[in-house]
């Protein structure tokens, strides 16, 4: 007997749920790309693509992934030699780091640990050091989703302006966007990186770059012909060229998804994903009541609504993904970066989830603590559930 068999639900921290629509919208023949259909469709992107993050500065689309967009945001505003500052809370901001160093940038990190957000008197402290303003950009993560913590990116820019410095403010949204809420321009944010697989819904494949007019301004001699974000929001050169042959099927996908984002309200997205976090968390406050378990982030005010990072001793988080996919056909996160990584387990809630969904995460969950013998307080489902009942 299995209990796998039937639909599968991939609640890793993305790619995340395709919905239907969005298969169905990408299901077609392949369009004309010199003129025509794709081309509107593709503008029409732009507008959207802005208003759900707030923003009228400007947005750059890449045929590429998350860490196209993370090398594109760099090589437009650096010149080798230049200074970037880190703010380290997982594994993701030292990946973004790590590219700068690769492109030739001097990087400086502060390693904010793995369950805890960005201190921002640690940051005003290296500020006030930078007399020369030698750091050009500050990186951070809004969520970094191997730890699921979620940082303060407007506090950072109160930082930066109180201290005076001119650095660009960067944020990596990937994990976030259409989950957490962001505001770019009123956050005060430079430059902003997400991609279109978690969030927003899409196959992986399309990522952006939203820059306002002061890191148009930084230019940078890191960047070449391909990369360079001008000639990719300019619509009659790109639009139709792509520098290469268009994302055809991602660009309908994405306009089907950004469809139903705003049809649903980015206000009201970024609502039910705080609901259904809270259903989670209230389940894992009554299990971590006994044995091992226990949320990576403590403080609710710093957990992300897009994914959630959870410690179960070694080897439990391995023990107990195995049982959930082999047994039940529900793939939980990996504890990615984490040390060791089997101790860990994520779940990955962002995009087309809805309370049905998590209800069955949280279940499969329960059952499969049963199963591996992993001690547990009693009650967590019911606990997520009065949530649900609550909120729903
Ligand atoms: C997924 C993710 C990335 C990387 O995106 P890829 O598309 O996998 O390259 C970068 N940053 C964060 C926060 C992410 O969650």
């Amino acid at each position: 007997m299995s209990l796998s068999n039937g639909r599968r639900y991939l609640a890793i921290p993305g790619p995340s749920v395709m919905p239907d629509e969005v298969l169905q919208a990408m299901h077609r023949a392949s369009p004309n790309i010199y003129e025509g259909e794709l081309h509107d469709v593709t503008a029409s992107l732009v507008p959207d693509l802005k208003a759900i993050a707030k923003t009228d500065g400007h947005v750059a689309m890449y045929i590429g992934n998350g860490h196209a967009a993370w090398e594109a945001a760099l090589a437009n505003t650096l010149s080798r030699g230049d200074t970037v500052l880190v703010l380290a809370t997982g594994a993701f901001c030292k990946g973004w780091g790590e590219i700068a160093r690769e492109l030739g940038v001097h990087v400086d990190t502060i390693d904010y640990g793995d369950a805890a957000p960005i201190d921002l008197d640690r940051f005003a402290e290296a500020l006030a050091q930078d007399k020369t303003h030698r750091i050009k950009a500050i990186l951070a993560v809004h969520v970094d989703t191997s730890t699921s913590v979620k940082n303060d990116i407007a506090g950072l820019r109160r930082v930066l302006d109180t201290a005076g410095h001119p650095a660009l403010l960067m944020a990596d949204c990937v994990a976030s966007f259409g989950c957490d809420r962001f505001e770019m321009d009123a956050w005060g944010v430079d430059v902003m990186v997400t991609a279109c697989q978690k969030g927003l819904m899409t196959p992986a494949g399309m990522s952006y770059v939203y820059f306002n007019a002061k890191a148009d301004a930084a230019g940078g001699d890191c960047v070449t012909g391909y990369w360079d974000w001008r000639r990719r929001i300019d619509p009659d050169d790109y639009y139709q060229y792509w520098y290469g042959t268009a994302p055809t099927h991602q660009v309908y996908g994405q306009r089907k998804a950004l469809d139903m984002i705003l049809s649903e309200g980015i206000e009201a997205v970024w609502d039910r994903h705080a609901a259904l976090s809270k259903a989670i968390w209230a389940a894992f406050d009554i299990w971590s009541q006994d044995g091992p378990l226990r949320l990576n982030i403590s403080d609710p005010a710093y957990r992300s609504h897009a994914v959630t990072s959870c410690f179960a001793g070694s080897p439990n988080g391995d023990r107990l993904r195995a049982w959930c996919e082999h047994k039940a056909g529900l793939t939980l996160g990996i504890g990615l970066g984490r040390t060791p990584p089997d101790a860990y387990f994520r779940i990955g809630h962002m995009g087309h989830v809805n309370a049905q969904m998590i209800m069955g995460v949280l279940g499969t969950i329960e059952a499969g603590l049963k199963a591996c013998d992993i001690p547990h307080g009693d009650g967590g489902l019911a606990a997520a559930a009065q949530v649900i009942a609550d909120l729903g």
